[in-house]
């Protein structure tokens, strides 16, 4: 395994002079050098192969027992200088001070022949930032990493990379329900991968303690490593980089609205630089439509993070964002400006997003609305409603009667009132497409080149977990594997492709998480 390793962030930010790993709050540095403390036998359960290959990594090589001791965390590779970052951070809207790399530990940065990438351990073991955490991650909230954000590159959309998925060999005691009753379970290391795993609560730590020179640095580096275009750091490339940054958060949470993903912890220190999708805890996909689903049983009762006010829990967050840059812009008119815009803009955004799912040229607010509301009225599954949507015929006018293709979306037989309601809503839709120009046959392929048929359903992410924790890790390939042409229908496959089954409603891991991982 030779890789080129050349690591920036250590270079160029501010390290802590003081080594020990205890927990402790560490000042004026953006991060601690702390290596990953070795595990009893690991054993490599998964590879995504193809981030594997772009590191430049051969099957030879990830078959190794040497690669499950480096990506276990019993061994380094020449070059690699591990660290845990100090970040602070928003959470649940309230400002948490000092949070950091309490269990992911950086390795270093590969120079590969398609770009740089970080490697980065998460269940590491402990570091300065692990508060009162064991620094440990369990396999049931790995395998969930591992696969997700996998299936979120495979979607097109950004987020931060899975390399491996490697057993400790190590229990693992967790509270999973919070209920006074802990208990063993098998741990994991996942090694994420991504261009940097600096997050808004990287620049708001700095702000909040004051260390403009700290927060300044830590602005050149991401400047140039990150955003070379936008140039050296002036108040105007800040400001610059601040709407990119809002750009693609926007963009990306679109994108999420569009799957039907729910991070389910959208606090700033879950909220990446790049507008990546990062820390896959109890998320969850949503399957019957209800825009005040979230899969964090944490955050049932308020509901903060729940489907669908992902938008604007991003731009609260970017405001955040804003407040921390703000020292190196030293005018807040102009940051005040561009959030109002992103705001102004969510909805334009959102009714592009629903347009393109549904194959039309223009975003009719009026059809989209009404749509919404009809997909409220009675349990139906997102995912299943717009592939079958796409395959009803409209070019003749629209249907007198919901083909039954289009019925097996609901959950529930549909009851005569609803039923008016979709016919009546399918009437408006023909005749936007007619008058869009949008034929059957390119309707269908616009659509379904958006909306995928695959998704990570809850239950199946679920399900491989169980077969994994019996030994029997297949699944999770077999699963990947499926979630590698999300839009493409795969013959044989179609048991990955269908509505939620009763018995996973209420499960433990199906459609109620909690942040116990
Ligand atoms: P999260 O909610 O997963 O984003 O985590 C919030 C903070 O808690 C981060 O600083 C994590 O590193 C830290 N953390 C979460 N789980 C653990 C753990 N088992 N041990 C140590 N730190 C943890
Ligand atoms: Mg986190």
């Amino acid at each position: 395994m030779n890789l080129t390793f050349d690591n920036r962030f250590v270079r160029r930010l501010p390290a802590d002079p003081d080594l020990a790993n205890v927990p402790r709050q560490v000042a004026r540095a953006a991060y601690t050098r702390v290596g990953p403390t070795p595990v009893r036998s690991p054993r490599t359960l998964a590879v995504a192969d193809e981030v594997a290959e772009s590191l430049g990594l051969t099957a030879g090589h990830t078959a190794s027992q040497r690669f499950a001791d480096v990506f276990g965390g019993n061994d380094l590779l020449p070059g690699m200088e591990p660290f845990a970052a100090c970040y602070g951070g928003h959470q649940f809207g309230n400002w948490a001070g000092q949070l950091g790399d309490g269990r992911a530990i950086t390795l270093g940065e590969v120079v590969a022949p398609t770009g740089r990438f970080e490697l980065q351990l998460k269940g590491a073991g402990t570091t300065p930032y692990s508060r009162g955490g064991d620094g440990r991650a369990v396999l049931r909230s790995s395998v969930r990493e591992f696969l997700c954000s996998e299936a979120m590159h495979h979607l097109g959309i950004p987020t931060t990379r899975a390399l491996s998925l490697v057993a400790t060999g190590d229990p693992v005691l967790r509270d999973m329900f919070y209920d006074g009753h802990p208990a063993d379970e098998p741990g994991a290391v996942v090694c994420r991968v991504a261009p940097t795993f600096i997050r808004f609560g990287n620049f708001e730590i700095f702000a909040a303690r004051n260390d403009p020179t700290s927060l300044g640095k830590l602005a050149d580096f991401v400047l140039e490593a990150y955003f070379p275009h936008l140039g050296a750091r002036t108040p105007a490339s800040m400001l610059a980089l601040f709407r990119e940054v809002g750009e693609r958060t926007l963009a990306t949470v679109t994108a999420w609205m569009r799957v039907g993903f729910v991070h389910g912890v959208m606090n700033t220190d879950n909220m990446s630089i790049l507008g990546l999708t990062i820390d896959y805890g109890p998320y969850g996909w949503l399957e019957p439509y209800d825009p005040a689903w979230t899969p964090n049983t944490t955050d049932e009762g308020r509901g903060r993070y729940r489907y669908g006010t992902q938008p604007q829990v991003a731009l609260w967050n970017l405001a955040r964002l804003a407040e921390a840059l703000f020292p190196l812009i030293g005018d807040p008119a102009p940051l005040e400006a561009s959030l109002q815009e992103l705001h102004d803009g969510l909805r334009a955004r959102d009714l592009a997003m629903m347009a393109s799912k549904l194959g039309l040229a223009t975003p009719d607010a009026a059809l989209i609305d009404a749509l919404r509301e009809v997909l409220a009225r009675a349990e139906v599954d997102w995912t299943l409603f717009f592939r079958a949507l796409a395959e009803v015929p409209l070019d003749a006018g629209a249907p007198t009667s919901i083909p039954s293709s289009l019925a097996d979306a609901w959950y529930q037989p549909l009851a005569e009132a609803d039923r008016a309601a979709v016919l009546a809503w399918l009437a408006g839709y023909a005749a936007r497409a007619r008058l869009d120009g949008v034929d059957d046959a390119s309707r269908c392929e616009r659509m379904n080149a958006v909306n995928p048929l695959y998704v990570l359903r809850n239950w199946l992410a679920q399900e491989a977990i169980d077969r994994a924790t019996q030994g029997d890790v297949s699944g999770i390939a077999e699963l990947l594997d499926v979630l590698r042409h999300p839009y493409t229908p795969q013959p044989g496959r179609g048991s990955y492709a269908v509505r939620r089954p009763e018995w996973a409603r209420h499960r433990a891991g199906c459609s109620m998480l909690s942040c116990s991982s």
